[in-house]
């Protein structure tokens, strides 16, 4: 299918202007959403649960909120009441708040979540529910905006304003299921029935895969994303399988190899050019770790065998990184190491100067790769018209004006 075609089925979607959906409680206490089992037990002696008992209080207290869902701490009945009672008067299970939900006519669904300012007023992220048949991707955010300026990333002209604490990022893990009704027992009717949005997958679960493919780089939140990352893995708990989780790098070398010693996760690299000067325009991380120092990290990166691959993205930029002799040349640069090649097809935003490169050019550009043994599958754009998409994130506080939003939708549907 065409982009044109596909653009010709985009009808302006329902879109939920800001108000909040879900209240939890307050920042007063803190939320124990996202510590680590030690950190828990340290929470619990604060409460005056005895060294004898911690180990146990921690298992259920992490079955409460990680199996079963708790967003209070009077459900979890294994619990005697005189505990509940301490926990709800010093701590919180608190996921960040839900200011708005939109959802694509495709069926993806994005979160605007408001999370707490430091001294300034609160701040917003963004995270995107992909469901597929047989899978539901969550797309999570690491930070508030980003640091680096990929000049094709939505995102890249928004300042840094923080980083998310793991709380934060495991917080959206638990928002999507509280919305999907991805809880035993407690599935609702949300979903209404869309072309995949209204099924589970054949686990039974709606949210599967995780990437970390949002707002911010990932690998300058590294210890926040590890912890929250090895919450979400860990099998008695939310249990997505570390093979189902992807951490997206646009190249910060020196903490590629932690991905896999540290969380021991899939591996995606935004490498979107072959040379280094170009790379240097669209992403100018690349100045200070140039392509050869970032295939170097590959090639050495922890486990990488051929059931456990590397995926190259590569955004398809019309005139600017699609012809013949650039597939001919990723080929060769990728020579060796275990690698699957992802085709993103740029995704518009106000402002922009690029332009997705035509189906012809992205369809010739991954049989190339295709021909070259590589699996080199077009990444299907997906909740462009709510602004979901790859690159497409931002933050509220700068959110589009009308006029802004008008423009996206006449260049989504005229494309
Ligand atoms: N910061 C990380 C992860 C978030 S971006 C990174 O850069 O890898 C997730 C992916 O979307 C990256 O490959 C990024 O290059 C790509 N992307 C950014 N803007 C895009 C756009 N407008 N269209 C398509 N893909 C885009
Ligand atoms: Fe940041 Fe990734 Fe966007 Fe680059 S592509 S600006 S690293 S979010």
């Amino acid at each position: 299918m065409t982009i044109a075609s596909q653009a010709a089925n985009v009808v302006i979607p329902h879109f939920v202007e800001k108000a909040p959906l879900e209240r939890y409680v307050g920042p007063a206490r803190p939320t124990l959403v996202g510590m680590s089992r030690e950190e828990l037990a340290v929470a619990l002696g604060t409460i005056g649960v005895p060294l004898s008992q911690r180990r146990m209080r921690v298992q259920q207290l992490w079955h409460g909120i990680y199996v079963s869902g708790a967003t209070r701490f009077d459900v979890i009945t294994s619990f005697p009441k005189d505990l509940r009672a301490a926990l709800e008067d010093r701590f919180t299970v608190a996921r960040p708040e839900v200011m708005a939900e939109q959802v694509s006519v495709d069926g993806t669904r994005k979160w605007l979540l408001r999370l707490p300012g430091e001294g300034e007023g609160p701040h917003e992220v963004e995270c995107v529910y992909i469901p597929e048949p047989g899978r539901g991707t969550l797309c999570l955010s690491s930070q508030v905006g980003c640091t680096l300026t990929c000049t094709f990333c939505h995102t890249g002209t928004q300042r840094l304003v923080r980083n998310l604490t793991a709380g934060e990022i495991v917080g959206q893990v638990l928002v999507a299921r509280d919305r999907l009704g991805d809880w035993p027992g407690r599935r609702t009717d949300l979903l209404p029935t869309l072309p995949h949005g209204g099924v589970p997958t054949d686990s039974g679960r709606f949210v599967t895969n995780i990437v970390m493919m949002g707002m911010g780089e990932p690998l300058y939140n590294f210890d926040a994303v590890r912890d929250a990352l090895l919450v979400a893995a860990d099998n008695e708990g939310i249990a997505i399988s570390k093979r189902k989780i992807t951490v997206s790098t646009s190249g910060v070398v020196p903490n590629i190899a932690r991905i896999g010693s540290e969380i021991g996760v899939m591996l995606a690299v935004s490498l979107h050019a072959v040379r280094n000067d170009l790379r240097d325009q669209l992403v100018p991380l690349n100045r200070k770790y140039p392509i050869e120092v970032l295939l170097a990290a590959c090639r050495a990166y922890p486990g990488l065998t051929n059931a456990r691959r590397i995926t190259f993205e590569y955004v398809m930029l019309k005139g600017v990184n699609d012809s013949a002799s650039d597939a001919k040349a990723l080929v060769k640069l990728l020579k060796g190491i275990p690698a699957k090649i992802n085709l993103i097809p740029f995704n518009p935003w106000p402002g922009t100067s690029f332009e997705c490169s035509d189906w012809d050019s992205i369809e010739r550009f991954s049989e190339a790769i295709f021909h070259a043994g590589y699996s080199a599958p077009v990444r299907t754009p997906r909740g462009r018209d709510i602004l979901a998409a790859c690159g497409q994130l931002k933050s509220a506080t700068e959110k589009l004006s009308v006029r802004e939003r008008m423009a996206l939708r006449a260049m989504v549907m005229t494309e």
